[in-house]
């Protein structure tokens, strides 16, 4: 048996032989040769890994050799292909982390464009002719759209809500104490970890009320002369029912003000609008939070608002310098890309232009339109071997905003007669470009809520043909 195995790691030819083929030699003229190199060691290795396993005989191993080109060459191929792409969200939740967060509007990409292609005046006073402030013009249009007098507030633009709050805390607490409620205490998603954050900022945590009952003689007992913030954290993610008590903001800032103490609010959501003409309940939103009087509001500029990835920050004057003079905003500045996006977002939202902004666009699309839709991907969808039907479904904002709230929505429910729904759903996912799906009681659903209009021609076509293609070839393949 041992010398069996010797004999078919002896079949493999060494790199050197392998390089001198004719097949590699051209690989070698279209691709750096260390690439080559490495993909032929890759595939003598997993030939090696594969013979130590006991799955090859001679004549495997040989047919083996033979593919070993064609191999490398696969390799070479998806090495130098862009791994991050397009994908169809056609789970129904409109602000996916995993899957991008907010698209952002035509013009948001149309901006990145333009200033991607050549020079910008990112830092430069194109009037005066010397050096500028970096996200002025994004800075001042956030102020406007929040409604604030530039006396009383001052804005700040970072990489994302994260910073902000991280930049808030090291800038206001280092050193100091912190009041937080234990409701508020929570893992936001991605492993934003509001303890963690805040030990990290040099601040010292300290705990008030109970997971589901904090009352405002918990944060007024717990004020000392080291106190140096309270923070309120939005449940962005979760809710706490039944037997709960959280103060209202207004108690907070009086207490706050009371004691000289800032209140900072990590709003998350970044929502502008007013959520309940889209049928959801009342929300806490971005405004509200600037205008109850915190010390300083933070936001991400990809969930409601429905921009590009940042964060944003409204705060008062005298803690907005000291954030701004803090060396950690250096690191945590946006790029003029991300500048260019939230402008453009921006100002879609100040000349009465929302819809624009797909994030906006979904949260407004009926239940009857989504539904009418469905009606045509499901005629289409459905074949010999899939069964299609339009069904009633719940579309979820997502993204740590309206944790609970959900809109009417519709899906199609797809069912494969030969195979489960778990693999149906993973076919999806290998199309071109791959569709993300939802999978309940067993059937594959596309909540077209997340899919735009657009894909109701061509792409619903493709998608057709390419679920087909696969099905019969899974049909003729498949050992059941
Ligand atoms: C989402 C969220 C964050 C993190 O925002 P990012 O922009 O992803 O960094 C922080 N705090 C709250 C309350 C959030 O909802």
């Amino acid at each position: 048996m041992q010398t069996d195995t010797k004999l078919l790691y002896q079949q493999l030819p060494q790199v050197g032989e392998i390089l001198e083929t004719s097949a590699m030699k051209e690989l070698v003229r279209r691709y750096p040769r260390p690439s080559v190199l490495d993909a032929v060691r890759q595939v003598l290795e997993s030939i090696r890994s594969e013979i130590a396993q006991g799955s090859h005989t001679g004549q495997t191993v040989s047919a083996a050799i033979d593919r070993l080109g064609e191999r490398v060459k696969e390799l070479l191929h998806r090495g130098s292909q862009a791994e991050l792409q397009p994908v169809i969200n056609a789970t129904g939740v409109m602000l996916q982390t995993n899957l991008g967060r907010a698209p952002l509007s035509e013009e948001a990409i149309e901006r990145i464009g333009a200033v991607a292609r050549g020079y910008c005046n990112l830092e430069y006073d194109l009037k005066a002719g010397e050096r500028g402030h970096r996200g002025a013009h994004a800075e001042e249009l956030l102020l406007q759209l929040a409604g604030c007098d530039r006396h009383q507030r001052a804005p700040l633009i970072v990489n994302n809500c994260a910073a902000a709050a991280f930049l808030a805390l090291n800038s206001l607490a280092e050193g100091g104490e912190v009041i937080v409620s234990r409701g508020e205490l929570v893992e936001i998603g991605g492993g934003f970890r509001v303890p963690e954050i805040l030990r990290k900022s040099g601040a010292r945590l300290v705990e008030v009320g109970t997971t589901n009952r904090t009352c405002i003689e918990d944060y007024a007992a717990a004020i000392t002369s080291e106190t140096r913030v309270i923070l309120r954290v939005h449940r962005s993610n979760f809710q706490i029912v039944g037997f709960t008590e959280q103060p209202d903001l207004r108690a907070l800032m009086r207490l706050g003000a009371d004691a000289g103490v800032p209140v900072v609010l990590d709003q998350g959501t970044g929502c502008v609008t007013p959520l309940e003409a889209f049928g959801l309940g009342p929300q806490s939103s971005f405004l509200a939070g600037v205008h109850s009087g915190a010390a300083l509001v933070c936001a991400s500029g990809d969930k409601l608002l429905g921009g590009p990835q940042c964060g944003l920050i409204i705060g008062e004057h005298n803690a907005m310098r000291r954030l701004r003079a803090n060396p950690l905003y250096r690191a945590l500045r946006v790029d003029k890309l991300t500048l260019a996006a939230l402008e453009a977002t921006l100002l879609a939202y100040l000349s009465d232009r929302p819809q624009t902004i797909p994030t906006i666009k979904m949260l407004g699309l009926s239940a009857e339109e989504i539904r009418q839709r469905c009606v045509r991907w499901a005629d289409t969808m459905r074949c010999d071997g899939i069964t299609a039907e339009v069904v009633p479904a719940a579309s979820v904002v997502g993204g740590g905003t309206t944790p609970g709230a959900t809109l009417p929505s519709f899906a199609v429910a797809l069912q494969a007669s030969r195979v489960s729904a778990d693999h149906l759903a993973a076919l999806f996912r290998s199309l071109n470009p791959p569709v993300i799906t939802r999978i309940q009681d067993d059937l594959v659903l596309l909540d077209l809520r997340t899919v735009p209009e657009q894909m109701d021609g061509g792409t619903l076509i493709s998608i057709r043909d390419q679920v087909h293609i696969k099905m019969a070839s899974n049909a003729s393949t498949d050992t059941p």
